[in-house]
Formats: structure tokens, C-alpha cells, sequence
């Protein structure tokens, strides 16, 4: 069975934890939380939850795991939620005074809260591709959500496959960043897998939608894609 650690300093480790304990594929893993370089070096793959960016880096440097995570992403399989996509995102802007440590194993350009403050949290029926029941809508919890600026495609790294995506008009009018409707607007973009990794800006482990987490099992845990 492969080991799926959770990276539980900060923010919706429990959640993810429960969340994988219910899918089709809980029987081929074992997860575990993690929180020393030690456990880290026993995982086969991990995830890094929601919850505060600077704050988890910040934990993740004093438990000496900031090298150790970075190490893990030139080879094993992560997924960020949220916060976690902000840790896994190659550039982030709109970060606090003092800048903010990332691991760059996607390549994409996100924003920090690029949705607007706290009350601007919102939730959006997302159109999505590759999980099972496609044509089923997935829930997007969006909270104070980072925004994709930008994808970096390069002949030197694997695609970027597009997952998700916000259906035009799905935004509620109160939000401080509106998409054009166009369909080549990067921040429409809430879901991409590159590799074996995969970034969502929203959080499918605060919904009883096991859809991402059985993806991310077998999409990019037991898959061939290349790192
Ligand atoms: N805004 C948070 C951050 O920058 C992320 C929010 C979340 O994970 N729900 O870290």
C-alpha cells in the first residue's frame, strides 16, 4: 500500500484525513500525518491542506521540513488545497511583507486571497474533467482563495492539464475579481494537474465529495505520469 502523508502543522489536515479513509481506493493507502522530515522520508505521496500560507511555511521551516518538501516534489506526487496550492505554486504575488517561501513544483503564477477578504468566500458548481460522473458538477469551496494569474507551459516540464474549471457567470457579483468570460482567462482555472502533482484553489476536503481525493489516488499516485 502506498503511504499518503498529510502535511498537519496548519489548516484541514483532519478533513482530508477522513476524507481519505471514505473513497473507492482507501483500501491501497495508508495515510499519515506528518510534521517531521523523518515522516516525510516514509511517504509516497502528500497532501497539503488549506489553512494560512505564510503560516504553514513559516511551521515548516522551524520543523526543518521546507527543504525536505521541496526534495519530495522533484520526485514524489503532492496536492495542495488552497493554502497548499499557494506552498506548491511556482510564483505567488499578493504575499505578506517579507515574501513568502514556495516549493514550485507546478507551474503556475498564483495570487494570495485573489478573490477578496474572508466575506468574499463563496461556493461555485465547478466544471470538471477526468473525475469519475464528469457530468456531475463538484462543489468549489472557495475561502479567501488564491487566484490563477498565469500558466507557465514549458517544452522542459510536463503539461499542465486543465481539471477545473469556474462556469461563466458562477462568480458571485460581490467578488472583488471578476474573469472576463472568456475561456483563455487563467483565473477561471481552479483545478490543474501537472505530473504527478495537482493544485486546487478550493476545498474538496470541506465537502463529502470524494471525487478529487479518488482522482489524486489514481491519477497521480498510481499513475505513469512522469514527475
Ligand atoms: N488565504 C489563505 C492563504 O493565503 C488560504 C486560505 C485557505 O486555505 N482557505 O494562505
Amino acid at each position: 500500500r502506498e503511504v499518503v502523508g498529510i502535511l498537519a502543522l496548519q489548516g484541514a489536515f483532519i478533513e482530508h484525513q477522513i476524507a481519505l479513509q471514505r473513497i473507492p481506493s482507501a483500501r491501497k493507502i495508508i495515510v499519515c500525518p506528518v510534521r517531521t522530515p523523518e515522516v516525510l522520508a516514509r511517504c509516497d505521496a502528500l497532501i497539503i491542506p488549506g489553512g494560512e500560507s505564510t503560516t504553514i511555511a513559516l511551521l515548516a521551516k522551524l520543523a526543518g521540513l521546507l527543504e525536505p518538501l521541496r526534495q519530495f516534489s522533484k520526485s514524489k506526487p503532492i496536492w495542495g488545497t488552497c493554502a497548499g496550492a499557494i506552498l506548491l505554486a511556482q510564483v505567488v504575488e499578493n504575499t505578506k511583507r517579507g515574501g513568502q517561501e514556495v516549493l514550485g513544483g507546478v507551474s503556475v503564477t498564483v495570487a494570495r486571497n485573489g478573490w477578496g477578504s474572508q466575506v468574499e468566500s463563496f461556493e461555485a458548481p465547478l466544471t470538471v474533467s477526468g473525475l469519475d460522473n464528469s457530468e456531475k458538477p463538484f462543489t468549489g469551496v472557495f475561502i479567501r482563495a488564491p487566484v490563477v494569474l498565469a500558466l507557465h507551459p514549458h517544452p522542459d516540464v510536463p503539461p499542465i492539464e486543465v481539471v477545473a474549471r469556474l462556469p461563466p457567470g458562477s462568480i458571485p457579483a460581490s467578488q472583488t475579481t471578476q474573469p472576463q468570460a472568456g475561456p483563455d482567462d487563467p483565473r477561471i482555472v481552479v483545478a490543474v494537474r501537472q505530473g504527478k502533482h495537482l493544485l486546487t484553489t478550493f476545498h474538496p476536503e470541506l465537502t463529502t465529495d470524494g471525487r478529487f481525493h479518488e482522482y489524486f489516488v489514481q491519477n497521480c499516485i498510481f499513475s505513469s505520469h512522469p514527475i
